[in-house]
């Protein structure tokens, strides 16, 4: 079959980088597509610590390297978004905002975006004092008065950070205890950031710019009024499904593509990989998911493979 590739693989994250590796390596012609400058949201951290080879990396250095070798084995087009992918007997078409492909095979690793609070104010004040990446955008931030919403990992890392570049920091959380991690909570709490507890966000408060925010008590029903610089919104990711889904793709109740262990879906020509097949949703399991997927694709577009 004349295909253009053999392998197109989408989003150039974690898991797209490493499936590009594995396919060039096992012979594969890859193209990899990334509406973006690729990294996918591993860029946004401050601070990686647990990707061995790498005592302490930056997100953006971690990624930088990952890119520089998948271009060694696959061609990547960074600001070509796929728009759509069309599953056929013989192969898979894949159009893009620039062109149409005809490729063996499709590994999507969109990875996931931030989920948004959805209360009034968060549209209204979007780039004006509201941020979704304490990396990115804490710098304007500086020695200010600052909210981090969340009770995850990410959420306590950004306010780490956000103490560490000299702001007051309060994260406000729904519950009474934090999903993240007990080493995380310790160093936040140890370097003085505050934390606002069974309270959720219902309105973000100002004129020309984020003023304050309205807090309720779950448990009390109170509310109050903080006054503040800025807010960070950390509270979780939402996968990229939606050229999976319009592919006829399954998805299971919270979104994220249903894989096998080897990253296989329920079409044939079509494999997933990292964070939008949900799971523990790590840079290092990202990778394992797509070196995988890119080995069990290798049967389809008719390599050897033992999987
Ligand atoms: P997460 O672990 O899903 O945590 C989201 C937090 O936001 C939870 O505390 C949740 O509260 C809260 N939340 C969700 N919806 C909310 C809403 N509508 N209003 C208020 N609060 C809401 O997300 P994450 O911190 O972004 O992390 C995502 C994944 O990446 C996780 O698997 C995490 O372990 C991983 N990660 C790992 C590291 C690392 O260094 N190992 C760093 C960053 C992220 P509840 O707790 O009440 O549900």
């Amino acid at each position: 079959m004349q295909y253009d590739y053999e392998i197109a693989i989408v989003g150039a994250g974690a898991a797209g980088y490493t499936a590009a590796i594995y396919a060039g390596r096992s012979g594969a012609s890859v193209v990899v597509f990334d509406k973006g400058m690729g990294g996918g949201l591993a860029v946004e951290a401050p601070k990686i610590e647990n990707y061995p080879g790498f005592k302490s990396i930056t997100g953006i250095e971690l990624m930088e390297k990952m890119k520089e070798h998948a271009i060694e084995y696959a061609q990547i087009k960074f600001g070509e978004e796929v728009k759509e992918i069309k599953v056929m007997e013989e192969g898979v078409e894949i159009l893009t905002n620039k062109d149409k492909y005809f490729v063996g095979a499709v590994i999507i690793c969109t990875g996931s975006k931030h989920r948004k609070l959805g209360v009034k104010g968060e549209e209204e004040f979007a780039g004006k004092g509201i941020s979704y990446c304490a990396t990115c955008d804490g710098f304007f931030f500086k020695g200010k008065k600052v909210a981090v919403v969340g009770g995850g990992n990410s959420a306590v890392i950004e306010a780490i950070y956000l103490k560490q570049i000299g702001c007051e920091v309060y994260v406000i959380h729904r519950r009474d205890e934090l999903r993240a991690e007990e080493a995380l909570e310790k160093e936040a709490k140890e370097k003085g950031v505050k934390f606002i507890w069974n309270s959720i966000v219902k309105e973000i408060i100002g004129k020309e710019k984020v003023e304050a925010v309205k807090i309720r008590n779950v448990k009390t029903g109170e509310e109050k009024i903080l006054e503040i610089d800025g807010i960070f919104i950390s509270i979780g990711e939402e996968p990229q499904n939606e050229i999976a889904k319009k592919a006829g793709v399954k998805i299971d109740e919270n979104g994220y593509i249903i894989v096998d262990e080897m990253g296989r879906t329920n079409l044939e020509r079509v494999f997933a990989a990292g964070d939008v097949t949900g799971g523990v949703r790590q840079i290092i399991t990202a990778c394992a998911e797509g070196a995988k997927a890119a080995l069990a694709a290798m049967k389809i577009i008719g390599k050897r493979s033992p999987f």
